[in-house]
């Protein structure tokens, strides 16, 4: 049984104008050893969720977590192994950086703590646009970082956005030679994603360019052997992110930390799946740390219904469907029989029909899975594999 655990460090140098994670600017809070406390705590109060077993993954997001110090990541890995969560020679453990939080020791030290991938907050090589966004690195500290990486280890990757103000193709297509000249093994390129009226929103390429967009990067990075494994990753082959396989194939994490989520969707008082997910503000995390119910019950025995979701099987088949369905891989009919029995496939049978006729989907030796077409227009497949209530009648 695979099994992740993601640490969500909720501190930034600032705060970065698209932004809608839960982060907060580094001096505005609760000082960071605080933090690692109350961290440390709800570890070990939420024993009783987890058995004892070696991580499949271990992931520090956030926020910025290179901001700690390195001893308080090393506290965070001991606590979890004191819990039995182990780090193994297989165990992918990642660590977000942005430029300007590290240097060649701290990355040296990283690695001898035991993290074995770093994921860089690069964004765009272009000064213009990393001011426009808010960001508070330059190109030039970006490549140095990326530089310290390239020599210090082999598995890294960056994060690229598009879909930019006055983002042209060429500005992207130099972003990703830029990107791909340090030979990272892994590469995510999300396009900007903002709510209505918000002031970066002007002058962005419209919906069908950047769909276009995704396409120039999908052929230019599979040219140069980083082949896409979902919509928005690419990868050598081999270092696909394991973290992010987890969420995608419908397998258990957990999520530490303000914000987090976790999910296990196999389990006896809930057999289509439980999620749960942390609260984003510190008075609240504080008050659920320190419940003692915490102790001896699963979340949605004793917090409010708005901070877990127990899945019914039309949710739960939903968004089984949506997430295989973003893998290039596709949606396995096996995993899909056992997971929900043989009415589901008929089911989807039914679903794919007019898809396959609109060459949206095809058929693959182990289910289906999108074409081109498809994954430009994904949100068209996924609203007909969207099932309600009445698709399970009794
Ligand atoms: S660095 Fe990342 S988490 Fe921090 S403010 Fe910027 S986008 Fe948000």
């Amino acid at each position: 049984m695979n099994f992740g655990v993601y640490v969500h460090i909720p501190y930034c140098i600032q705060r970065c104008r698209y932004c809608d994670f839960t982060t907060f600017e580094q001096n505005s809070i609760m000082p960071p050893q605080e933090y690692l406390a109350l961290l440390e705590k709800e570890i070990s109060t939420r024993a009783i969720q987890i058995s004892q077993q070696d991580l499949t993954s271990l992931y520090f997001g956030g926020g910025t977590p290179s901001l700690l110090p390195v001893n308080y990541i090393q506290k965070i890995i001991n606590k979890l192994g004191a819990m039995g969560l182990h780090i193994t020679d297989s165990t992918e453990v990642t660590i977000e950086i942005n430029p300007t939080t590290v240097d060649q020791q701290k990355i040296k030290d990283y690695l001898s703590l035991g993290i074995n991938r770093f994921s860089v907050g690069a964004q765009t090589f272009s000064d213009e646009l990393l001011k426009l966004c808010g960001r508070e690195h330059n190109v030039h500290q970006t490549r140095e970082c990326l530089d310290w990486l390239a020599h210090l280890t082999t598995n890294f990757s960056l994060d690229i956005l598009y879909g930019l103000p006055k983002q042209s193709f060429a500005q992207l297509r130099f972003d990703l030679e830029a990107a791909m000249s340090f030979h990272p093994q892994h590469i995510s390129a999300y396009c900007l994603t903002l709510p209505q009226g918000h002031p970066m929103n002007q002058n962005r390429p419209k919906e069908k360019i950047q769909i276009d967009m995704l396409e120039c990067i999908t052929d230019s990075l599979n040219a140069k052997g980083l082949k896409q494994y979902e919509i928005s990753n690419f990868a050598n082959p081999g270092f696909e992110s394991q973290h992010n396989l987890l969420y995608w194939k419908d397998q258990a994490y957990w999520g530490i930390g303000l914000s987090a989520h976790s999910s296990f969707p196999h389990l006896p008082h809930s057999q289509m799946g439980l999620r749960f997910w942390n609260p984003k503000d510190f008075k609240t995390y504080i008050h659920q740390v320190n419940n003692p119910r915490a102790q001896e019950a699963f979340p949605h025995e004793y917090l409010d219904s708005s901070q877990f979701e127990k899945l019914n099987i039309w949710e739960s088949l939903t968004d089984f469907c949506h997430i295989s369905l973003r893998l290039n891989e596709g949606l396995s009919k096996d995993a899909l029989r056992y997971r929900f029995g043989p009415e589901a496939v008929n089911l989807l049978e039914i679903k794919f029909k007019e898809l396959l006729l609109n060459k949206l989907v095809q058929l693959s030796s182990r289910g289906w899975s999108l074409t081109a077409l498809g994954r430009r227009l994904s949100n068209q497949v996924f609203f007909s594999t969207t099932f309600l209530k009445e698709d399970f009648p009794g």
